[in-house]
């Protein structure tokens, strides 16, 4: 009864094609479902996520479950997500992943999940990290931890070790600083973001990480722009 009252405010719709989902369902119809453009990456390590990295920083494990496609779906999808506030989108492709990496030999050593985190004032801005709900759902499949006290991002310019980092990455303008970097000693961390293009937030961030002791890195995304 109560959640008949939500709906009447707020239709349950699919956050792709706007019709009204049934009791049942969440986030998305399930033809919609069916068109998703899913990359299936983590059946093979040597996928193209982890060949961006090649080269650049160690990655073990690195995989996104969708396809990003100017005007597409799942653009669509990620902007409701940032921009308007649907948190649930974010939670539900980390469940969808979360489930997926679970049944992954490579993925079972991971020990934490660390998301790339957002600069202070946007964060203050926006009012979450898009990248939370995810994160927090993959860590939940795989019954490990969410971390997101150990990796922060940081302006630039404002002291003189951040210009000398920023000067080390050349070509990114993002700086990422790592603190309490005993608890991620010895651990594979899982490091997710929404969206990899370049890949250079996350191998700065990966940079970062690594400067603690005896540690591997993973990486997963929610989308991959092809
Ligand atoms: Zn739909």
């Amino acid at each position: 009864m109560f959640q008949d009252l939500i709906n009447l405010f707020y239709p349950n719709i699919c956050q792709i094609c706007d019709t009204e989902l049934h009791k049942n369902q969440n986030v998305l119809c399930t033809s919609c479902i069916n068109e998703l453009p899913i990359t299936n990456f983590h059946l093979d390590n040597e996928n193209p996520v982890r060949k961006v990295f090649y080269g650049r920083v160690p990655i073990e494990n690195a995989t996104s479950l969708l396809v990003f496609k100017k005007k597409g779906s799942v653009q669509k999808l990620i902007h409701r997500l940032k921009y308007r506030g649907h948190r649930e989108i974010g939670s539900y492709i980390g469940a969808w992943i979360g489930a997926e990496l679970a049944k992954i030999n490579s993925y079972k050593d991971i020990d934490i999940v660390i998301p790339v985190p957002l600069h202070k004032k946007k964060l203050e801005a926006r009012g979450f990290n898009q990248v939370e709900g995810f994160g927090q759902e993959i860590a939940k499949a795989l019954n490990i931890l969410y971390i997101d006290d150990v990796l922060l991002k940081t302006s630039f310019s404002t002291t003189q070790t951040l210009k000398t980092r920023l000067a080390r990455w050349g070509n990114t303008e993002e700086s990422f600083v790592l603190f309490n970097s005993e608890k991620i000693k010895n651990k594979h961390i899982l490091l997710v973001d929404d969206l990899i293009t370049t890949g250079a937030t996350l191998e700065a961030c990966a940079d970062v990480l690594l400067e603690a002791e005896n540690v591997k890195i993973s990486i997963v995304t929610m989308a991959f722009t092809a």
